[in-house]
């Protein structure tokens, strides 16, 4: 083995097998790989078919020491290209995993590739740590969301304590009770019960991921240190208050602006979309006016029903504003997307459908004027760094946290109500696009946008990874 290899600092980086989280992952271990790390970027193997099926070809693009491996995620066999169940992964991976990364780890170990000198993996898969800890080898927690929604978290806990969880009855989700105000959440102003990550919902005290949260997030603060993709300015509040919960934090974000920084073009080239993307939909914004468009894409993971897509065909159609709608093949939880009769006919002169794209370059393209999202930390992230204000829909998990960040903490944000009515998504569009809530929400977004380029020019962010790679918590240990 050439000395100079094995000298590498190597991470082994394992991401929550969902496309938001790999996404972020993927971008962190392209940093890393800048700083002269060996990459082992573990997949699971479904996500790994997935991978090589959109990408085409090798995920790894051909890039010495970034390598691609995988385990299996313990999930009774599913047609590959439906979008997994997260509380199945959630419950399975705990068991499932230990045993398959336990043999990585020793296949590592007896190759010809530099030790393992960290194990940097997702806060949801704490799994990794004993068995990290059992080689010998540091693990890094990764918080792929917002500082704010890990806090959330950790306040299960004191929630449950204090009786406001689980739920007494059902109605409790529609009476009103959501609204309680939580003001003994320190740095969390205005914060209500229902602004909590969703997995609070439940009349089930023993509910899987009511009980996965709780725990697995308070297991994360035994890391030896935690990377979250979020920048200083962002939640400086949040996370003075959570420096005192968690032992190291790095802020190391926004992740995907960071990671474009990378000269290399093979690196640069490592992508991590499971879903095929379909790029004429970015021709045809070309054609449309600055600020014009509205951008709608509820991520990789919300289901909507068919009368939830319904009123949001026809409240985008009777808004009258150009828009852009990424709709998943799986996005409808019934029976397939089907938009409503007569939709396609009353607005295809203004008005285009895809099934994926490169969200990223949509947001970034400047007939762009708002995003209806469903506030998946990513999509908020990457509309901040565009300076694109947004309707917020949240779906479920750290969603909701995202949404009270969005609307009532940075000003950029309308949220648009649960039981979502046409009037509502026609009148939120028109405001958003045209009105001057919009301009204002617009202008906060670019004073965002600015302030998280300056964490990733000589500011915090970049500082932070410098700090990560040589203050000791990456090095061989
Ligand atoms: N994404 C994409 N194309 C799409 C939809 C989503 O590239 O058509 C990417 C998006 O850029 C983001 C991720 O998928 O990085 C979605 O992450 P997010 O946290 O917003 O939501 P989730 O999918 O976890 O609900």
């Amino acid at each position: 083995m050439a000395s100079t290899v094995s000298t590498k600092p190597h991470a082994v980086c394992v991401p929550f097998p969902a496309q938001s989280h790999i996404n972020a992952m993927v971008q962190l271990a392209k940093l890393l790989h800048t700083r002269g790390f060996h990459i082992t970027f573990v997949n699971t193997e479904y996500n790994h078919q997935r991978l090589l099926k959109s990408r085409g070809s090798d995920p790894s693009m051909g890039v010495d020491g970034f390598v691609f491996d995988c385990i299996p995620d313990g999930l009774p066999p599913v047609e590959i290209e439906a979008t997994q169940s997260v509380p199945d992964l959630c419950y399975y991976t705990r068991f499932s995993c230990v045993a398959p990364f336990r043999e990585l780890l020793a296949r590592l170990t007896d190759s010809d590739v530099p030790p393992v000198s960290c194990v940097i993996s997702d806060t949801a898969m704490n799994f990794t740590q004993q068995v990290a800890i059992g080689f010998g080898i540091r693990r890094i927690a990764f918080y792929p969301a917002s500082a704010s929604s890990f806090l959330a978290f950790l306040q299960y806990p004191e929630l449950q304590e204090r009786g406001y969880i689980p739920l007494k009855d059902e109605s409790q989700l529609n009476n009103g009770y959501l609204e309680t105000p939580l003001d003994w959440i320190d740095g969390m102003l205005g914060i209500r019960l229902r602004d909590m990550p969703s997995l609070i919902r439940t009349t089930d005290p023993n509910d899987i991921m009511l009980q996965f949260c709780t725990v697995e997030s308070q297991l994360a603060t035994t890391a030896s240190a935690m990377i979250i993709n979020t920048f200083d300015h962002l939640e400086a509040t949040i996370l003075k208050i959570l420096c005192s919960r968690v032992p190291s934090i790095y802020t190391i974000g926004p992740l995907h602006t960071l990671s474009r920084k990378i000269s290399d073009p093979k690196l640069h080239s490592i992508e991590s979309n499971l879903w095929i993307e379909d790029t004429s939909c970015l021709e045809w914004l070309d054609n449309k006016q600055p600020q014009s468009v509205l951008y709608v894409n509820f991520g990789s993971i919300t289901v909507v029903t068919s009368k939830q897509l319904e009123e949001f065909a026809w409240g985008l159609a009777n808004s009258k504003m150009p828009f852009l709608w990424v709709i998943r093949p799986d996005l409808v939880r019934e029976e397939g997307a089907r938009l409503p009769q007569g939709f396609a006919e009353e607005t295809k002169e203004r008005g285009i459908v895809a099934t994926w794209c490169n969200q990223e370059q949509v947001l970034g393209h400047r007939a762009i004027g708002g995003f209806l999202t469903h506030s998946g930390w990513n999509s908020t992230m990457e509309s901040i760094c565009n300076g694109v204000p947004m309707i917020c829909w949240p779906f479920f998990a750290d969603q909701q946290t995202n949404c009270y960040l969005a609307c009532a903490v940075w000003g950029i944000g309308i949220e648009i109500d649960n039981n979502v009515k046409r009037e509502e998504v026609e009148a939120h569009v028109k405001e958003l696009l045209q009105g001057d809530k919009g301009k204002e929400m617009r202008k906060m977004a670019m004073k965002w946008k600015e302030l998280a380029e300056n964490a990733i020019e000589g500011g915090s962010s970049i500082n932070n990874l410098d700090r990560l790679v040589t203050q000791g918590q990456l090095k061989l240990s």
